[in-house]
Protein backbone atom coordinates (compact mmCIF):
# COMPACT_ATOMS: atom_id res chain seq x y z
CA UNK A 1 0.00 0.00 0.00
CA UNK A 2 2.89 2.59 1.14
CA UNK A 3 4.86 1.33 -2.03
CA UNK A 4 1.94 2.55 -4.42
CA UNK A 5 1.67 5.86 -2.89
CA UNK A 6 5.53 6.53 -2.47
CA UNK A 7 7.13 4.40 -5.36
CA UNK A 8 8.95 7.51 -6.00
CA UNK A 9 11.12 8.16 -2.76
CA UNK A 10 11.26 3.77 -2.18
CA UNK A 11 13.05 3.43 -5.66
CA UNK A 12 16.07 6.34 -4.89
CA UNK A 13 16.34 4.40 -1.35
CA UNK A 14 16.60 0.74 -3.18
CA UNK A 15 18.73 2.49 -5.66
CA UNK A 16 21.30 3.81 -2.83
CA UNK A 17 21.36 0.18 -1.78
CA UNK A 18 19.72 0.54 1.26
CA UNK A 19 18.99 -2.02 2.79
CA UNK A 20 15.19 -2.14 2.73
CA UNK A 21 13.90 -4.92 4.15
CA UNK A 22 15.28 -4.29 7.83
CA UNK A 23 14.38 -0.27 6.99
CA UNK A 24 10.98 -0.56 6.13
CA UNK A 25 9.90 1.41 9.43
CA UNK A 26 11.69 3.80 9.10
CA UNK A 27 11.08 4.54 5.69
CA UNK A 28 7.60 4.86 6.60
CA UNK A 29 8.53 7.20 9.04
CA UNK A 30 10.90 9.44 6.82
CA UNK A 31 8.21 8.80 3.75
CA UNK A 32 5.17 10.00 6.03
CA UNK A 33 6.95 13.16 7.11
CA UNK A 34 7.33 14.04 3.47
CA UNK A 35 3.73 13.04 2.48
CA UNK A 36 2.66 15.91 4.89
CA UNK A 37 4.64 18.64 3.22
CA UNK A 38 2.53 18.62 0.06
CA UNK A 39 -0.78 16.75 0.92
CA UNK A 40 -3.23 18.15 4.17
CA UNK A 41 -3.11 16.22 6.82
CA UNK A 42 -5.19 13.10 6.59
CA UNK A 43 -6.63 12.44 10.04
CA UNK A 44 -7.51 9.56 11.63
CA UNK A 45 -10.98 8.61 12.77
CA UNK A 46 -11.38 6.57 15.87
CA UNK A 47 -13.92 3.30 14.36
CA UNK A 48 -12.33 0.71 14.33
CA UNK A 49 -13.11 -1.48 11.21
CA UNK A 50 -13.43 -5.50 10.91
CA UNK A 51 -15.57 -6.02 7.58
CA UNK A 52 -16.58 -4.18 4.66
CA UNK A 53 -20.18 -5.47 4.50
CA UNK A 54 -22.37 -3.58 2.22
CA UNK A 55 -20.01 -1.31 0.55
CA UNK A 56 -18.56 2.48 -0.19
CA UNK A 57 -20.73 4.81 -1.30
CA UNK A 58 -19.71 8.48 -2.35
CA UNK A 59 -22.54 10.98 -2.16
CA UNK A 60 -22.59 14.10 -4.13
CA UNK A 61 -18.41 14.05 -3.90
CA UNK A 62 -16.42 17.10 -5.05
CA UNK A 63 -12.55 17.21 -5.19
CA UNK A 64 -10.03 19.55 -6.14
CA UNK A 65 -6.41 19.22 -6.10
CA UNK A 66 -6.37 22.82 -6.67
CA UNK A 67 -8.86 25.00 -5.58
CA UNK A 68 -7.80 27.51 -8.15
CA UNK A 69 -8.59 24.79 -11.19
CA UNK A 70 -11.75 22.84 -12.06
CA UNK A 71 -12.53 19.60 -9.68
CA UNK A 72 -10.43 16.55 -10.69
CA UNK A 73 -13.98 15.02 -9.63
CA UNK A 74 -17.25 16.66 -10.10
CA UNK A 75 -20.70 15.96 -7.99
CA UNK A 76 -19.85 12.31 -8.28
CA UNK A 77 -22.19 9.97 -6.58
CA UNK A 78 -21.92 5.80 -6.65
CA UNK A 79 -21.64 3.14 -4.91
CA UNK A 80 -19.23 0.05 -4.74
CA UNK A 81 -20.95 -3.12 -3.22
CA UNK A 82 -19.55 -5.35 -1.48
CA UNK A 83 -17.70 -8.64 -2.61
CA UNK A 84 -18.77 -7.80 -5.98
CA UNK A 85 -16.74 -7.06 -9.02
CA UNK A 86 -16.36 -2.86 -10.24
CA UNK A 87 -14.97 -1.85 -12.81
CA UNK A 88 -13.91 1.77 -13.62
CA UNK A 89 -13.78 2.85 -16.96
CA UNK A 90 -12.79 6.06 -18.96
CA UNK A 91 -10.41 8.38 -20.89
CA UNK A 92 -6.81 9.38 -19.75
CA UNK A 93 -7.62 12.22 -17.05
CA UNK A 94 -11.37 11.33 -16.15
CA UNK A 95 -10.23 10.94 -12.55
CA UNK A 96 -9.92 7.26 -12.23
CA UNK A 97 -7.49 7.12 -9.93
CA UNK A 98 -8.01 10.28 -8.28
CA UNK A 99 -11.71 8.23 -6.82
CA UNK A 100 -9.00 5.57 -5.53
CA UNK A 101 -7.13 8.05 -3.94
CA UNK A 102 -10.53 9.16 -1.66
CA UNK A 103 -11.19 5.96 -0.95
CA UNK A 104 -7.71 4.81 0.28
CA UNK A 105 -7.60 8.01 1.97
CA UNK A 106 -4.47 9.75 0.50
CA UNK A 107 -6.81 12.68 0.05
CA UNK A 108 -10.26 13.75 1.32
CA UNK A 109 -13.23 14.69 -0.46
CA UNK A 110 -13.54 18.82 -0.82
CA UNK A 111 -17.16 18.16 -0.46
CA UNK A 112 -19.90 15.70 -0.18
CA UNK A 113 -19.58 12.46 1.79
CA UNK A 114 -18.05 8.78 1.03
CA UNK A 115 -19.84 6.05 3.49
CA UNK A 116 -17.76 3.06 4.03
CA UNK A 117 -20.86 0.75 4.99
CA UNK A 118 -22.85 3.27 7.30
CA UNK A 119 -19.54 4.63 8.26
CA UNK A 120 -18.47 8.49 7.01
CA UNK A 121 -14.67 7.05 5.99
CA UNK A 122 -13.12 9.74 8.23
CA UNK A 123 -14.79 8.21 10.90
CA UNK A 124 -12.58 4.89 10.84
CA UNK A 125 -9.45 4.19 11.86
CA UNK A 126 -6.60 4.78 9.28
CA UNK A 127 -4.93 1.92 9.54
CA UNK A 128 -7.39 -0.40 10.24
CA UNK A 129 -8.95 1.14 6.98
CA UNK A 130 -5.66 0.94 4.42
CA UNK A 131 -5.29 -2.42 6.34
CA UNK A 132 -7.99 -4.30 4.20
CA UNK A 133 -6.76 -2.66 0.93
CA UNK A 134 -4.26 -3.70 -1.30
CA UNK A 135 -3.36 -1.73 -4.84
CA UNK A 136 -1.69 -3.28 -7.69
CA UNK A 137 -0.97 -0.45 -10.21
CA UNK A 138 0.79 -0.53 -13.41
CA UNK A 139 4.14 0.85 -12.93
CA UNK A 140 5.49 -2.06 -10.46
CA UNK A 141 8.47 -1.79 -8.16
CA UNK A 142 10.84 -4.78 -7.66
CA UNK A 143 13.48 -4.21 -4.92
CA UNK A 144 17.10 -5.87 -5.79
CA UNK A 145 16.22 -9.13 -3.56
CA UNK A 146 14.99 -12.71 -4.14
CA UNK A 147 11.49 -13.35 -5.71
CA UNK A 148 10.10 -14.71 -2.57
CA UNK A 149 11.32 -11.23 -0.41
CA UNK A 150 9.68 -9.05 -3.39
CA UNK A 151 6.25 -10.99 -2.61
CA UNK A 152 6.70 -10.95 1.20
CA UNK A 153 6.80 -6.93 1.22
CA UNK A 154 3.12 -7.38 1.02
CA UNK A 155 3.29 -8.76 4.66
CA UNK A 156 6.49 -8.64 6.61
CA UNK A 157 5.57 -11.69 8.35
CA UNK A 158 4.30 -14.18 6.06
CA UNK A 159 5.75 -17.60 5.73
CA UNK A 160 6.88 -19.53 2.91
CA UNK A 161 4.05 -21.58 2.77
CA UNK A 162 1.78 -18.44 2.46
CA UNK A 163 3.79 -16.88 0.03
CA UNK A 164 4.28 -19.30 -2.12
CA UNK A 165 -0.17 -20.03 -1.95
CA UNK A 166 -0.39 -16.22 -2.71
CA UNK A 167 1.95 -16.85 -5.97
CA UNK A 168 -0.09 -19.75 -6.89
CA UNK A 169 -3.25 -17.54 -7.11
CA UNK A 170 -1.94 -14.77 -8.87
CA UNK A 171 -0.74 -17.31 -11.59
CA UNK A 172 2.79 -16.86 -10.82
CA UNK A 173 4.23 -20.24 -9.31
CA UNK A 174 4.80 -21.98 -12.65
CA UNK A 175 6.90 -19.04 -13.86
CA UNK A 176 8.99 -18.95 -10.32
CA UNK A 177 10.08 -22.57 -10.26
CA UNK A 178 11.19 -22.34 -13.52
CA UNK A 179 13.54 -18.90 -12.79
CA UNK A 180 17.40 -20.56 -12.15
CA UNK A 181 17.13 -20.30 -8.11
CA UNK A 182 12.90 -20.44 -8.20
CA UNK A 183 11.43 -18.66 -5.43
CA UNK A 184 15.27 -17.79 -3.87
CA UNK A 185 15.99 -15.74 -7.61
CA UNK A 186 17.51 -12.34 -7.16
CA UNK A 187 15.29 -9.98 -9.47
CA UNK A 188 15.43 -5.83 -9.81
CA UNK A 189 18.07 -3.50 -10.76
CA UNK A 190 20.88 -6.64 -10.41
CA UNK A 191 19.14 -9.89 -10.98
CA UNK A 192 17.66 -11.15 -13.63
CA UNK A 193 14.73 -9.23 -15.55
CA UNK A 194 11.30 -10.03 -15.46
CA UNK A 195 8.73 -9.73 -18.17
CA UNK A 196 5.91 -7.02 -17.33
CA UNK A 197 4.02 -9.61 -17.23
CA UNK A 198 5.72 -11.63 -15.03
CA UNK A 199 6.24 -8.44 -12.65
CA UNK A 200 2.85 -7.62 -12.72
CA UNK A 201 1.79 -11.30 -11.38
CA UNK A 202 4.20 -10.88 -8.45
CA UNK A 203 2.95 -7.37 -7.63
CA UNK A 204 -0.29 -9.14 -7.53
CA UNK A 205 0.94 -12.24 -4.64
CA UNK A 206 2.68 -9.19 -3.05
CA UNK A 207 -0.90 -7.73 -2.67
CA UNK A 208 -2.63 -11.09 -2.00
CA UNK A 209 -0.18 -12.53 0.44
CA UNK A 210 -2.11 -9.41 2.41
CA UNK A 211 -5.73 -11.19 2.12
CA UNK A 212 -7.07 -7.79 1.42
CA UNK A 213 -10.82 -7.64 1.69
CA UNK A 214 -10.63 -5.04 -0.78
CA UNK A 215 -8.43 -5.29 -3.68
CA UNK A 216 -7.27 -2.92 -6.51
CA UNK A 217 -5.92 -2.91 -10.01
CA UNK A 218 -5.29 0.50 -10.89
CA UNK A 219 -4.51 0.24 -15.10
CA UNK A 220 -2.35 -2.89 -13.61
CA UNK A 221 -2.86 -5.43 -16.68
CA UNK A 222 -2.67 -2.08 -19.61
CA UNK A 223 0.85 -2.66 -20.84
CA UNK A 224 0.64 -6.56 -20.99
CA UNK A 225 0.59 -8.59 -24.19
CA UNK A 226 -2.54 -11.03 -24.05
CA UNK A 227 -1.63 -14.11 -22.53
CA UNK A 228 -0.14 -12.19 -19.19
CA UNK A 229 -3.37 -10.22 -19.22
CA UNK A 230 -5.65 -13.73 -19.54
CA UNK A 231 -3.71 -15.34 -16.26
CA UNK A 232 -3.74 -12.10 -14.49
CA UNK A 233 -7.83 -11.92 -15.75
CA UNK A 234 -8.01 -16.09 -14.42
CA UNK A 235 -6.71 -14.87 -10.85
CA UNK A 236 -8.85 -12.22 -10.46
CA UNK A 237 -11.64 -14.73 -11.20
CA UNK A 238 -10.37 -16.95 -8.52
CA UNK A 239 -9.79 -13.63 -6.37
CA UNK A 240 -12.77 -12.03 -6.69
CA UNK A 241 -15.09 -14.76 -4.89
CA UNK A 242 -15.19 -13.39 -1.21
CA UNK A 243 -13.60 -10.01 -1.94
CA UNK A 244 -14.38 -6.41 -3.25
CA UNK A 245 -12.51 -6.33 -6.67
CA UNK A 246 -12.12 -2.19 -7.85
CA UNK A 247 -10.32 -2.53 -11.02
CA UNK A 248 -8.95 -0.27 -13.61
CA UNK A 249 -8.87 -1.61 -16.94
CA UNK A 250 -9.22 -0.31 -20.72
CA UNK A 251 -9.01 -4.19 -22.01
CA UNK A 252 -12.80 -5.57 -22.55
CA UNK A 253 -11.94 -9.04 -21.56
CA UNK A 254 -11.31 -7.57 -18.02
CA UNK A 255 -14.49 -5.22 -18.06
CA UNK A 256 -16.88 -7.70 -18.81
CA UNK A 257 -16.41 -10.29 -15.96
CA UNK A 258 -17.25 -7.30 -13.91
CA UNK A 259 -20.43 -7.26 -11.71
CA UNK A 260 -20.80 -3.48 -12.67
CA UNK A 261 -19.38 -1.09 -14.57
CA UNK A 262 -18.84 2.97 -14.01
CA UNK A 263 -18.05 4.95 -16.56
CA UNK A 264 -16.17 8.25 -15.74
CA UNK A 265 -15.32 11.75 -17.84
CA UNK A 266 -14.12 14.74 -16.65
CA UNK A 267 -14.52 13.79 -13.09
CA UNK A 268 -18.04 12.70 -13.55
CA UNK A 269 -20.02 9.43 -13.20
CA UNK A 270 -21.76 9.42 -16.82
CA UNK A 271 -22.85 5.85 -16.90
CA UNK A 272 -23.17 3.05 -14.21
CA UNK A 273 -24.44 -0.32 -14.76
CA UNK A 274 -23.73 -3.69 -16.35
CA UNK A 275 -22.94 -4.73 -19.72
CA UNK A 276 -25.78 -5.20 -20.94
CA UNK A 277 -27.29 -1.99 -19.71
CA UNK A 278 -24.42 0.25 -20.69
CA UNK A 279 -24.55 -1.78 -24.26
CA UNK A 280 -28.60 -0.09 -24.64
CA UNK A 281 -27.69 2.73 -23.53
CA UNK A 282 -25.67 3.46 -26.42
CA UNK A 283 -23.22 6.42 -24.94
CA UNK A 284 -19.63 7.00 -24.16
CA UNK A 285 -19.54 2.91 -23.41
CA UNK A 286 -20.80 1.62 -26.39
CA UNK A 287 -18.90 3.87 -28.03
CA UNK A 288 -15.79 2.67 -26.96
CA UNK A 289 -16.36 -0.94 -26.38
CA UNK A 290 -17.93 -1.01 -30.53
CA UNK A 291 -14.32 0.54 -31.18
CA UNK A 292 -12.70 -2.09 -29.27
CA UNK A 293 -14.43 -4.79 -30.79
CA UNK A 294 -13.73 -3.53 -34.16
CA UNK A 295 -10.42 -3.48 -33.70
CA UNK A 296 -10.03 -6.90 -32.02
CA UNK A 297 -11.57 -8.79 -35.16
CA UNK A 298 -9.22 -6.46 -37.69
P1 LIG B 1 -7.20 8.98 -14.59
O1 LIG B 1 -6.68 8.05 -13.54
O2 LIG B 1 -8.64 8.70 -14.96
O3 LIG B 1 -6.34 9.04 -15.79
P2 LIG B 1 -6.59 11.07 -12.65
O4 LIG B 1 -7.46 10.76 -11.50
O5 LIG B 1 -5.16 10.69 -12.58
O6 LIG B 1 -7.25 10.46 -13.98
O7 LIG B 1 -6.64 12.62 -12.95
C1 LIG B 1 -7.85 13.38 -12.90
C2 LIG B 1 -7.52 14.86 -13.04
O8 LIG B 1 -6.79 15.31 -11.90
C3 LIG B 1 -6.65 15.17 -14.24
O9 LIG B 1 -7.05 16.41 -14.75
C4 LIG B 1 -5.28 15.26 -13.67
O10 LIG B 1 -4.46 16.12 -14.42
C5 LIG B 1 -5.52 15.81 -12.28
N1 LIG B 1 -4.53 15.31 -11.31
C6 LIG B 1 -4.22 14.03 -11.05
N2 LIG B 1 -3.32 13.92 -10.06
C7 LIG B 1 -3.01 15.18 -9.68
C8 LIG B 1 -2.13 15.75 -8.69
N3 LIG B 1 -1.38 14.97 -7.90
N4 LIG B 1 -2.09 17.09 -8.61
C9 LIG B 1 -2.85 17.88 -9.38
N5 LIG B 1 -3.70 17.42 -10.32
C10 LIG B 1 -3.79 16.08 -10.47
MG1 LIG C 1 -5.03 6.79 -13.50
Amino acid sequence: FILYRLQPQVKQLDGARVGLMALTSAVDEVISLLDCSDKPYIRSGSIRFPSLTQGICLKSVDFYYNPDEKPALEDMSLSIPACKTTAIVGPSGAGKSTLIGLICRFYDATSGEIYVDDYPIQELKLDDWRHQIAIVSQDVHMFSTTVLENIAYGRLDATEKEIIAAAKLANAHNFITQLPQGYDTKVGDRGIRLSGGQKQRIALARAIVRDPQILILDEATNALDSISEHLIQEALNTLSQNRTVIVIAHRLSTIEQADQIIVLNEGRVTEQGNLKQLLKLNGLFARLYNLQHRNVHN
